[in-house]
């Protein structure tokens, strides 16, 4: 099952690979591991991108593991995919070329929390759940959630954000500097722990979003926030899309400072409601969280739901109870499991689509989408990171009909044509991957493409850092 990627890059000569293979070998012993079902899950297992498994994995457990990794990879021109926790969207652990992926999993420390300073440095394999565990006695939190418990490495690599961004932005706002490893194996330091700096090239920007092609990050430091003091969630329900996102806009550009703003429509309340056993009213909803003092939290919610009476919602009902605000939000955190429970089977695929437009054009590309989707004849319910107007399409199709699988191409391409005519783009904050490589040159032209192929050829002139990522071949 699955959509087969096409412009795959070469594979390395099999006597360079096999040459490869005995000298991680000798190097890692049982840490490399070559079975079919390990590679397998090394390879894209999210979506109905088909999977490409790398030739063997190596389990790292220090920086100097990934050195020696990437220096007997480079000297047989292999390529090297880093793995953090495979959550990624848009094929970007598969291995087109094959070659060695490189499992961050066990380098999971965390190095250093400067409490005072509100920053800590972590090896690349910590997640965010257990990176909120570590953090917590000490009345600090790292906000980034993209629902998935995601590696802080993969996060920084995909410039992931989620939920939360809407108050205290994505992974581009949240790391300070970076250790990577390049490719005759030394390590490159992007920055230092101060707040801001004006020294040179900003590497750590060039590296978060690089989605592993230049090469591979082996130490972060991030900031960190304090656990806010009060936090309060809420739900609204509206009669339209148009005017769920309309309230969107309004709290936004009258400044209310929403901690997270999620849309559900009609049907991604239904798949909720079914999967999580919820009994919300299935016409479109906002989730809402606001951070802050007691009162600041009150006239937050207050502020708001007189927004959400003006744009036709229903009465907004909030809460600070903490086991009523994680049932609301698991269910959200769940919703792309709700959506594939709807349509149980073999062939079925989930893809998510992930654009993101100006604020002020949210209402009109949720409301064009819904129209579409009905065009068409799809199943897509609709859920999103609204207060950035970024929003995601989970499209259900039977990979095994020809038809659906078309118009459901073509919903995609049309769901990316119209945000880029919108000023958007194909990606808020999934990245580009295999499979939205088709959509860059439109967003950004010719010549941006051909800027990153230089980057690329300068920082990796091998082409071993997962190849076929990102920029098309030209
Ligand atoms: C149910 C679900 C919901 C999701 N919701 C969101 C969301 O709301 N927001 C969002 O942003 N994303 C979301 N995602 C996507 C995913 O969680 C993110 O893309 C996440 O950042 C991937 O992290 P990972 O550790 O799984 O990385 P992986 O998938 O392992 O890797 C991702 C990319 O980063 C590279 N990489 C990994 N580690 C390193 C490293 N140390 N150095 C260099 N390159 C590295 C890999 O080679 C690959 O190219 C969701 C995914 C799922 C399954």
């Amino acid at each position: 099952m699955g959509t087969a990627i096409t412009n795959n890059p070469p594979r390395p000569e099999p006597k360079a690979l096999a040459s490869a293979l005995e000298q991680l070998a000798a190097r890692f012993g049982n840490r490399l591991i070559t079975s079919q079902a390990v590679r397998e899950q090394h390879g894209h297992t999210t979506t109905w991108i088909v999977n490409q498994p790398p030739d063997g994995v190596v389990m790292a457990q220090e920086t100097a593991d990934i050195q020696d990794v990437v220096r007997i990879c480079a000297k047989h021109g292999v390529p090297v995919i880093a793995f953090g926790t495979g959550t990624s969207l848009e094929g970007q652990v598969n291995a087109p070329a094959g070659g060695i992926s490189i499992d961050l999993r066990d380098m999971n420390k965390v190095l250093a929390v400067h409490a005072e300073d509100l920053d800590c440095v972590i090896q690349p394999g910590v997640t965010r759940k257990a990176l909120n565990e570590h953090l917590r006695d000490q009345g600090l939190f790292f906000p980034i959630d993209p629902g998935a418990d995601a590696s802080l490495g993969g996060m920084a690599s995909t410039r992931a954000s989620g939920t939360n961004a809407v108050r205290y932005g994505t992974m581009r706002d949240s790391v300070l500097a970076l250790k990577v490893v390049r490719g005759d194996g030394e390590i490159i330091t992007t920055g230092t722990r101060a707040k801001k700096s004006s020294a040179g090239y900003d590497l750590t920007h060039l590296f978060v979003g690089a989605e592993g092609t230049l090469g591979i990050i082996s130490e972060l430091t991030i900031r960190l926030r304090g656990i806010p003091e009060t936090i309060a969630a809420g739900a609204v329900s509206f009669e339209t899309v148009h005017g769920a996102c309309q309230a969107v806009i309004l709290a936004i550009q009258t400044g209310i400072p929403v901690a997270r703003i999620e849309l559900l429509n009609a049907a991604q309340v239904k798949a909720c409601n079914s999967y999580s056993k919820l009994t919300l009213p299935e016409t479109p909803l906002l989730l809402m969280e606001f951070h802050g003092s007691e009162i600041e939290v009150a006239e937050q919610s207050k502020a708001f739901g007189e927004i959400a009476r003006e744009c036709g919602g229903g009465d907004f009902s909030w809460t600070t109870k903490p086991e009523d605000r994680t049932k609301l939000w698991q269910a959200r955190h769940d919703a792309y499991w709700s959506v594939k429970a709807l349509r149980p089977g073999d062939s079925i695929g989930v893809v998510a689509t992930d654009v993101c437009v100006p604020i002020s054009r949210l209402a009109d590309c949720v409301s064009e989408t819904e129209e579409d989707l009905k065009r068409l004849n799809l199943l897509s319910p609709i859920v999103g990171h609204v207060g950035d107007g970024n929003f995601h399409c989970s499209l259900v199709c039977d990979t095994n009909d020809a038809a659906e699988m078309a118009r459901g191409e073509e919903f995609m391409h049309r769901l990316v044509e119209r945000a880029q005519a919108m000023d958007g783009t194909c990606t808020g904050e999934h990245g580009i991957g295999q499979g939205k490589q088709k959509y860059l040159k439109a967003e950004l032209g010719p010549e941006a493409l051909d800027a990153m192929r230089a980057l690329k050829k300068a920082l990796d002139p091998q082409n071993i850092f997962n190849p076929g990522k990102i920029v098309p071949q030209a």
